[in-house]
């Protein structure tokens, strides 16, 4: 095999390896999904409810930032449901066709999950309208003189759709859903719990220190937890410990240049774009964007919320704002006002 097919060949291999892992690593039932309690508290209702009527479960919409949970939890509810459930995503269904095969397959009382569901085209958005209302779609079928109208039931279903930006959803797919559910950030204690039982999972011994120590530097996410824990493992290993304790994490989170709030680089090069470059703000997210090369939509859903959430950043009409708090932790000094 030539060296490259290898490398990609190996590129493979790990990736299906950390997809299998991914996969081990989601929690199936309630008892095992950690913190998101009032989440929880509501779901677990509406669930029983619907079990003891026979009926699907209405239409749910979870949003909040990427990694908190989202797809994890539309799994655990489908396995509380006794349902089946089909995956997809708002870029992947392109036509209307593509929705409608997706429908067709569905079993009476199914789920339905569709991911980035802010990113679904008009036309495919519209048609779920009546499939969500009252379970048919109205397709036309042909062209020119031949095309006629086919009334196409559908059983009753439930749509979980997740999004990281609520505020794009259009208000007619935003008002068919029953079950509106806000996804926050995980507090320490739960990181911990969460890194706990992925190295529980991998076999690995982790000391409550070490586990503290990556679930405080996780920025509440438990993607970056356990993304982390994978990534101090190797450091462990190589290091001939027996167990990840606090040190090993430090001298890893520092090689991987995670700071000691659990900062990363794009996070850092952000408040200091904005307290070097514009004086602290107000800037505009657009200018912040093209200032540090990401997209704004990156920077929307997955940098500025936890920064907002830290009180390091402020919105404002004029534009965000860095604080007193982010010029602190990065060493500088504020401008008092004159
Ligand atoms: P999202 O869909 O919101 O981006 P995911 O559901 O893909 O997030 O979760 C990311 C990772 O974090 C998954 O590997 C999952 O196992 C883990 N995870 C998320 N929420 C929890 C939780 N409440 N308890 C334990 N692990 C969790």
């Amino acid at each position: 095999m030539a060296e490259f097919d290898e490398q990609i060949y190996q590129q493979g291999v790990q990736n299906d390896q950390e997809n299998s892992l991914e996969k081990s690593l989601r929690p199936q039932k309630f008892a095992e999904y950690i913190g998101q309690e009032a989440v929880k508290n509501e779901l677990q209702v509406y669930i029983k409810a619907a079990r003891s009527r026979e009926e699907a479960l209405d239409h749910v919409l979870l949003y909040g930032p990427p990694g908190l949970g989202k797809t994890t939890l539309a799994m655990v509810i489908a396995n509380e449901m006794e349902v089946g459930l089909k995956t997809t995503s708002g870029p992947a269904i392109e036509k209307t066709g593509d929705l409608l095969a997706l429908l067709n397959e569905l079993q009476p009382g199914d789920i339905l999950f569709i991911d980035e569901i802010h990113r679904l085209p008009t036309t495919v958005e519209e048609m779920l309208y009546s499939a969500m209302e009252d379970y048919f779609v109205d397709i036309v079928i042909g062209q020119g003189p031949t095309a006629h109208p086919v009334h196409f039931p559908l059983p009753p279903f439930t749509l979980i759709g997740a999004t990281t930006r609520a505020g794009m959803l259009s208000a007619p797919l935003r008002d068919r859903f029953g079950i509106v559910e806000h996804m926050s950030y995980y507090n320490v204690a739960e990181l911990e719990e969460i890194v706990k039982r992925t190295a529980d999972i991998f076999h690995s011994s982790i000391a409550s220190s070490g586990a503290h120590e990556i679930g405080r530097r996780s920025r509440g996410t438990p993607r970056i937890a356990n993304r982390l824990l994978k990534r101090v493992r190797d450091f462990a290993l190589v290091a001939g410990k027996e167990a990840i304790d606090v040190e090993i994490v430090n001298h890893a989170l520092q090689i991987l240049n995670v700071d000691q709030m659990g900062l990363d680089q794009t996070d850092i090069k952000l408040l200091t774009t904005m307290i070097t470059q514009y004086n602290g703000g107000p800037v505009g997210i657009g200018a912040l964007a093209a200032n540090i090369g990401e997209e704004i939509e990156t920077l929307e859903s997955m940098y500025e919320p936890y920064l907002l959430q830290i009180g390091f950043v402020q919105r404002t009409p004029r534009g965000r704002v860095a604080t007193v708090k982010a010029y602190d932790h990065l060493g500088y000094i504020m401008p008092t006002e004159s």
